[in-house]
C-alpha cells in the first residue's frame, strides 16, 4: 500500500472514534509529507528539533507539528514559534523552559506529560507520584504559558498484548484520576497519547485520542 491507501485505511478505522492521527515523518522526506499533506493529513509528528524546524520552514503553513520525542530544554526556543503540541514533557525544568518561551512568543503551548511504564523502551517520562505531585503544586498555576492538555506513554516492546493493554489502560486510570485531584487554569486533560504502528489498535481500544504511526504510513526508516 502507498501512503494515501494506508493513510485512507487507518482514517477509516479511526472514522466514529475520538482519536486524531500524528503522521510521524521523522527521517521522511518532503515529498513523502506532501503525499500524506496532498489526501488531507495535517498532523505531523517529529522527533529532532532541528529537523523539525527545517520542515516547518519549508513545508505548508497549515501543518500542525507535534514534537514527540525528548525534548531538551535549550533547545525549545527553535521550536516555541511554531509547535503545535509537545508530547514528552518530562520534567519541570523542561516545563519552565516551555512556559518561558512561550511567553516570549506570545503564546500558550500545548504540552502532554510522558509517563514512564515500559522501562527498556525508554529512560525518559516521569512516574505517576511525580506526574500527580507536579500538577497538586499551587505555584503550578504560575505557568501561565503552557497548558497541560493530557499524558503521553510508550507500553514495552512485546508481542503479548495483555501485558500492552494493561499499561495503556493503567495510563488511562491515572488521567482520570488527575482530572478529577488536579485543577488549575493551566490544566485540561483530554488527551492519551497512546499507539504506534505496532499497538494502535490495542491502544484504540483503550481509549487513546492520539495515535502515532510513522513506519506503517511511510515506511522502514533508514538511520544513516
Ligand atoms: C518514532 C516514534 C513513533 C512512531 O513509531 P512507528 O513504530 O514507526 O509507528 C511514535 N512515537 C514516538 C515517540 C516515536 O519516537
Amino acid at each position: 500500500m502507498d501512503i494515501a491507501e494506508t493513510l485512507l485505511k487507518i482514517n477509516q478505522e479511526l472514522s466514529g472514534s475520538n482519536c486524531q492521527l500524528v503522521a510521524v515523518s521523522k527521517t521522511k522526506s518532503s515529498e513523502s509529507i506532501m503525499e500524506a499533506y496532498n489526501v488531507g493529513q495535517r498532523i505531523f509528528g517529529e522527533n529532532k528539533v532541528q529537523e523539525l524546524t527545517k520542515k516547518y520552514e519549508t513545508l505548508p503553513k497549515d501543518i500542525k507539528w507535534h514534537m514527540i520525542g525528548h525534548l531538551q530544554s535549550n533547545k525549545v526556543k527553535y521550536i516555541a514559534p511554531f509547535v503545535n503540541l509537545i508530547h514528552a514533557v518530562d520534567s519541570e525544568k523542561l516545563l519552565a523552559t516551555i512556559n518561558k518561551e512561550a511567553k516570549k512568543n506570545e503564546r500558550v503551548i500545548d504540552c502532554l506529560l510522558q509517563i514512564h511504564i515500559a522501562k527498556e523502551e525508554s529512560k525518559f517520562g516521569m512516574n505517576e507520584i511525580e506526574i500527580h505531585s507536579l500538577l497538586s503544586k499551587e505555584s503550578f498555576a504560575n505557568y501561565k504559558n503552557i497548558k497541560i492538555v493530557g499524558l503521553m506513554g510508550m507500553a514495552t516492546n512485546t508481542t503479548d498484548e495483555n501485558k500492552i493493554a494493561s499499561e495503556f489502560s493503567g495510563i488511562k486510570v491515572l488521567l482520570e484520576k488527575l482530572k478529577s485531584e488536579c485543577q488549575s487554569e493551566n490544566i485540561n486533560l483530554k488527551e492519551l497519547s497512546i499507539g504506534m504502528s505496532g499497538d494502535y489498535k490495542i491502544a484504540l481500544k483503550e481509549g487513546s485520542t492520539m495515535i502515532r504511526i510513522g513506519s506503517t504510513i511511510f515506511g522502514a526508516r533508514n538511520y544513516p
